[in-house]
């Protein structure tokens, strides 16, 4: 017997009318390509993205057209966001920190037929528009009195595109399970994958984020991601915060520790949201200056790689803000567990409360996890078997976009990549990426593990791990860091640093100093690199 509910799709479009019809007075705030604060409103975002639907329409875009964004967090972007999907139309974002070569790669294999831009990020096109064979319009985002000249076919300012439709514009009804939105994964390995959300999955996955274990977000609150929009939908934070009636607010270009404070007091925010490589400068920031943390923030969700136990103890010890470690990737929309300390584990000290915290948390409902041995076998949940992480869920992609690669198991899981433990509550602790894991006389060593003690090294800001060849071991770990003094500490206090934590067989056996290390397209260490530089022996 079936159910007697109504069938109404989940779509993106419910998403924006929700925040219109229920929160339409509820900010949104953008720090505009000039620096300046642009404010408008969920009721005003609404309206322009039925403007730009109807006017991609009346240029002759049709359901399933890929249109490519290469923007920072704004209004605009938001707009597209909403107004592409919503249409039926697949909103890609791009990665404006890809290889040239890579961009071009990805903008022709999603044959996208728009791209719009934001102004800083024109000469990256303009260096490749020979070579991209599929945008007809390039679409700049800013007014039309402020179009830059540029060499670009059929470049237009996005003012100038709002205004050819009334917005009198009526959303199609589609099928849920269509595709809205597309993202690459950064290619650490091969070729970049596209991850094809579905309106149902976007929609499922912004319940998901709401809960209060993941972000917890709601009406009353001020959500700045810091996340870009070109990573992984910002978290899914656009669609959550519609969805919520939560006041959002934007960072622009502004990614600096200053900018941030800024807008962090200037808007009252009470949660925000980035990689850790992010807030490592901004709290330093706030040491160095003597500023006051701001006094709203409530929350910062941390994600994206592993946050080191010093950033963690931190934000709790040093700034009394609630730390929210996130774990999730491209393929997953992105979120895959958060981590929320049990009453018991809240009521110890900063410190030891850091210790829970480094775990990368409980999966929310919508995600299941596995993991799984060298040999196939599914390993019990005890918290010291480690294996491969598997997902699934209905928010986990089962294939990428126009690609026959067949990612799945046999039996319908995704495989991660990520090597972790699960305890008992299917509490994660991702001790390593499999390409990242060291093998040490027959011993793996979590270069995870290493680099988080030693960036609690009062010398250390920033630290990564990888395995050199050995004749003897096979393997063994080299410290490569960044110093957060001159003279750098000398190789005798980091190795009695780490002792105090690690196993005399885990500690590396060279640090190196460096000015900086190679960061990637979404703000993670590119161990690749360091590999091909110091990896041999
Ligand atoms: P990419 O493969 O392009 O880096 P993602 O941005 O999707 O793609 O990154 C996903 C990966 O980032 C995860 O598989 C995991 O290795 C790592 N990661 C994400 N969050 C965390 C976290 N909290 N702790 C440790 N690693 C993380």
């Amino acid at each position: 017997m079936r159910g007697r509910m109504m069938q109404m799709p989940l779509l993106v479009s419910s998403l924006i009318e929700h925040a219109y019809r229920v929160h339409g007075d509820r900010e949104v705030v953008s720090r505009t390509m000039d620096g300046s604060v642009h404010r408008s409103s969920w009721g005003e975002v609404r309206t322009r993205s039925k403007c730009l639907a109807g006017a991609l329409q009346a240029r002759g875009i049709v359901t399933a057209d890929r249109l490519a964004t290469l923007g920072w967090n704004t209004h605009r972007h938001l707009e597209i966001y909403l107004g592409t999907s919503s249409m039926g139309a697949v909103c890609h974002t791009v990665n404006p920190r890809l290889h040239p070569s890579q961009l071009v790669y990805i903008l022709n294999h999603a044959a996208d037929r728009v791209l719009f831009v934001d102004p800083p990020f024109l000469p990256l096109v303009e260096a490749v528009v020979d070579k991209l064979d599929s945008i007809e319009t390039h679409v700049i985002l800013c007014g039309a009195d402020e179009l830059p000249d540029t060499s670009l076919p059929g470049a237009i300012s996005y003012e100038e595109v709002l205004a050819e439709h009334d917005g009198e514009y009526s959303w199609p009804v589609l099928d849920e399970n269509a595709a809205s939105a597309l993202c690459y994964t950064s290619g650490t390995t091969g070729n970049p994958k596209g991850a094809l959300y579905s309106h149902r999955s976007t929609v499922l996955h912004a319940y998901g984020i709401l809960q209060p274990d993941v972000f917890g977000l709601g009406r009353s609150s001020v959500v700045l991601p810091i996340v870009p929009m070109f990573h992984a939908s910002a978290w899914g934070m656009p669609y959550a915060t519609a969805a919520a009636g939560s006041k959002l607010v934007f960072p622009g270009p502004r990614l600096d520790p200053e900018g941030l404070t800024e807008q962090l007091w200037d808007e009252a925010v009470t949660h925000c949201a980035g990689v850790p490589s992010v807030f490592i400068p901004l709290l330093q920031h706030w040491r160095t200056t003597g500023a006051e943390r701001p006094p709203s923030l409530e929350m910062m969700v941390i994600g994206g790689s592993a946050p080191p136990r010093a950033l963690i103890e931190a934000i709790e010890g040093e700034f009394d803000i609630v730390f929210r470690h996130a774990w999730g990737m491209t393929e997953m929309s992105p979120l895959g567990s958060s981590n929320v300390l049990t009453p018991e584990q809240r009521a110890e000290p900063a410190k030891q409360r850091s210790a829970y915290h480094t775990k990368q948390g409980r999966p929310p409902f919508g995600v299941e996890l596995r993991i799984v041995g060298e040999d196939g076998d599914i390993l019990p949940n005890d918290g010291v078997a480690f294996g491969e992480l598997q997902v699934r869920g209905p928010w986990v992609v089962d294939g990428y976009f126009a690609s026959d690669e067949h990612k799945l198991t046999p039996d319908g899981w995704f495989p991660t990549g990520d090597v972790a433990t699960l305890d008992p509550t299917c509490n994660i602790h991702i001790t390593d990426r499999t390409k990242d894991l060291i093998k040490s006389g027959g011993e793996w060593i979590s270069s995870i593990d290493v680099e988080n003690t030693a960036m609690g090294h009062p010398g250390i800001t920033m630290a990564a791990v990888i395995g050199v060849e050995d004749e003897k071991w096979g393997e063994r770990p080299i410290l490569i860091a960044v110093a957060a003094t001159d003279p750098p500490p000398s190789f005798d206090s980091v190795i009695e640093y780490l002792e105090g934590t690690l196993a005399k067989w885990q500690l590396p056996d060279e640090v190196i100093f460096v000015d900086a290390l190679p960061m990637g397209a979404t703000g993670k260490v590119q161990k690749t690199q360091l590999r091909e530089k110091y990896g041999k022996s």
